[in-house]
């Protein structure tokens, strides 16, 4: 029995063979590389995975860690997929689902990455851990680090959620904030890296396996609706890591049989403020360009250029699916009507997908009919200031209003 069936890495853009027993960055052309697995190893039925724990190493198979001592968890994954009938009738989308990565260690799905991503690294012989961050993704990889014994270096730009530093000092990382974005950031970084042995680079896509940890997503949305999948998938897509992770992972079940018929519609959804993506989709594009003044609330979607732009195009083309971008207020306004529908309080990230139902429904792309999955990434609790409260305070004499 194989834990993993991990075969070799494959360069994005030209298909070239790379070795995945060694530690890797992108490849010789500075794409992404992907890791290929050797599905006629995978012999494991989807009941046995179902009698597995619930975390997303259930999928061992099909994810990079060969030995099982070197996994590194915090029982991160199997999320919940959760009904949201009185939100969905007010969207006009009866069969609206999210899948909750609020509830993961962190409180953001970056954990998932991060969890295999760590392992991964330990497993090669990495010592130290080094990425620029928009916040969450540096908190995750802290914690995780952390729990692996390796150092973790850490860059985010000042206006990062607050929290997300705490988290990184909490857990030991060595943290700086740079005065810029997360590119200024990923500069100080390459830099750092260079100078120190025993380092690796993990910043979004330029190491091969977070992306690994993140196509659970993909898994578990298949396995939780009894291997079948939803018809479209909305996803809040920053780096976009997630939405090309979760169609790698489709793609994978398809080839090994467990799921049959069309993939989902995946929709990449950006914030009006910053949505290079929706731009090159919208303008028939391979690929991104910067914008000149990237601002949104949804921080973790602040990214004017991903490295991986062709390949969330390519997912969101492939499966016919759109790119759309919902303003701050608009998301603002999603989420604090799903937590009074629902009772979850979801990050903007998250409550982006929310207000594209909402649009993607009105401009009749959406008719209703469909089974909708909203991937939320974190929980709105890492993001306090995006709820002002105003409520009285009491003196101790003071009385209550009798609104009976
Ligand atoms: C990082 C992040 C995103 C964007 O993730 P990608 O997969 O890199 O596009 C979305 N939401 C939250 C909360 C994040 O932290």
């Amino acid at each position: 029995m194989t834990f993993s069936a991990l075969s070799h890495l494959e360069c994005s853009r030209d298909g070239s063979r790379h070795d995945g027993d060694v530690v890797q960055g992108t490849s010789t052309l500075g794409a992404p590389l992907l890791a290929r697995y050797d599905l006629d190893q995978v012999t494991v039925t989807r009941d046995e995975i179902a009698s597995r724990p619930p975390t997303l190493w259930r999928y061992h198979e099909l994810l990079p860690v060969r030995d099982p001592a070197r996994v590194v968890s915090l029982g991160e994954g199997m999320t919940p997929l959760l009904d949201l009938p009185r939100h969905g009738a007010r969207l006009g989308v009866p069969g609206l689902r999210m899948k909750d990565e609020g509830l993961v260690p962190t409180g953001a799905f970056k954990a998932r990455g991060a969890a295999v991503g760590v392992s991964r690294a330990a497993e090669l012989g990495v010592k130290g851990i080094a990425m620029p961050t928009n916040g969450n993704a540096g908190a995750a990889w802290a914690a995780y680090a952390a729990r692996a014994g390796l150092d973790a270096l850490i860059a985010m730009p000042v206006d990062a959620p607050e929290i997300t530093r705490r988290e990184c000092v909490v857990t030991g990382a060595e943290l700086y904030l740079v005065d810029g974005l997360i590119g200024d950031a990923g500069a100080l970084i390459k830099q750092a890296v260079a100078q120190r042995s025993g380092y690796q680079d993990t910043s979004t896509l330029r190491e091969p396996y977070r992306i690994e940890g993140k196509k659970t997503m993909g898994f578990e949305i298949a396995e939780q609706l009894g291997w079948r999948c939803p018809d479209v998938i909305l996803y809040p897509t920053g780096g976009g890591v997630g939405i090309i992770a979760i169609y790698k992972a489709l793609l994978e079940l398809r080839e090994l049989g467990w799921i049959t018929g069309d993939l989902p519609r995946l929709v990449a959804v950006q914030a009006a403020g910053c949505a290079p993506i929706v731009d090159a989709f919208d303008a028939g594009l391979d690929e991104s360009t910067a914008p000149a003044h990237p601002h949104t609330v949804a921080f973790g979607i602040t990214v004017p250029k991903a490295l991986g732009d062709f390949l969330v195009l390519d997912a969101v083309r492939s499966t016919g699916g759109t790119a759309i971008a919902v303003t701050d207020e608009a998301l603002l306004a999603a989420q604090w009507q799903l937590a009074r529908d629902e009772g979850t309080w979801v990050c903007p990230e998250g409550a982006a997908c929310f207000a594209a139902v909402a649009q993607l429904r009105e401009s009749g792309w959406l008719d209703g009919s469909e089974d909708v999955v909203v991937l939320n990434t974190g929980t709105g609790l890492l993001y306090p200031d995006t709820v002002p409260v105003d409520v009285p305070t009491l003196a101790r004499d003071g009385v209550i209003p009798d609104r009976g």
